[in-house]
């Protein structure tokens, strides 16, 4: 073991006092605690300006593009028609500035509650939040995400995407089942729903996971399931859940259209977006054990 003195570290802490993932603190460059979380952005050599949300970390500077790519790309692939999106969440940046790549999408509403982080974020992470000052089609609001989709319109949106922090803290009512049924009746018919997920291998994940599968699929007719390779997420395995009225990912995936966007991509790819629906067995048996 090495170990290294006067050296500061952040750890996120994946099962309790048992498993951690570690990253030397360069710099800190800011802290606040918001009315809603407390918000720390930090410099590391090697992920680069990081931020963290009451201890757990939501996007650095190297492994962002995975996370921003899958969120908004296999929607698009299967969706290529989508003119509406909704954003919840997301007060990083990085989401809206994938989603406006697309010159087809006319409307993107943004609902983040917390404000704090939006700043925070324009300030020392541009690389995705400079987007959120500059696309005339981003209407950005600062409220609390269930409300918001509780007074939506019906049919109002063709695709809502939900880039929350995890189900504790503000984000607990965006995985709940009132979230999602209001989401299904705002959606459009060939709506898509892509939210959060959490991980497969630590206790608390799985169960967040089921918990969270077990509500999309008594809303939705299609529940699908699919997972990235993030190395900052716990295990480095993460997912993402894709619900629709009537779309499926891989038999309604379209791969000429969304290539004829002709977007340069970092992670996701036509070949990717078949696999990363395809689980390992112990993914597919913890969605199974849902009823
Ligand atoms: N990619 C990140 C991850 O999964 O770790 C998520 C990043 S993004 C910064 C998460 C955002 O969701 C936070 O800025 C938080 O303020 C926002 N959020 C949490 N609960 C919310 C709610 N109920 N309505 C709108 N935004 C919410």
């Amino acid at each position: 073991m090495l170990e290294k003195n006067h050296d500061v570290w952040f750890s996120e802490y994946y099962m309790d006092d048992d498993v951690k993932l570690s990253l030397k603190i360069d710099e800190i460059l800011h802290v606040e605690q918001s009315p809603f979380q407390k918000i720390h952005i930090f410099r590391n050599e090697t992920f680069g300006v990081f931020m963290v949300l009451d201890g757990y970390t939501q996007v650095t500077e190297k492994d962002e593009f995975v996370y921003h790519d899958m969120i908004i790309h296999p929607a698009m692939a299967v969706n290529p028609d989508a003119k509406r999106v909704l954003i919840i969440g997301a007060g990083d940046g990085g989401t809206a500035r994938e989603v406006s790549r697309y010159n087809t999408i006319e409307t993107i509403d943004m609902v983040e509650i917390d404000e704090a982080v939006v700043r925070a974020c324009q300030k020392y992470m541009p690389s995705t939040a400079s987007i959120l000052d500059k696309e005339p089609r981003l209407n950005l609001m600062f409220r609390d995400g269930l409300e918001f989709v509780h007074n939506a319109p019906d049919n109002s949106y063709d695709i809502i995407l939900v880039d929350s922090t995890d189900p504790a803290g503000p984000g607990e009512g965006l995985f709940t089942t009132a979230f999602y049924n209001d989401c299904f009746r705002i959606l459009s018919e060939d709506g898509i729903l892509i939210n959060q997920h959490e991980g497969a291998f630590f206790e608390g994940d799985i169960e967040e996971m089921k918990k969270a599968h077990a509500k999309i699929k008594k809303t939705f007719p299609i529940a699908k399931v699919f997972g990235f390779t993030t190395p900052t997420y716990a295990s480095g395995y993460w997912f993402f859940g894709f619900a629709s009225k009537k779309l499926d990912p891989i038999t309604d995936h379209k791969p000429e259209r969304w290539e004829a966007f002709g977007l340069k991509t970092r992670y996701y790819n036509s070949d990717l977006h078949k696999g990363a629906f395809a689980l390992s067995n112990h993914v597919k048996e913890i969605l199974a054990s849902v009823l």
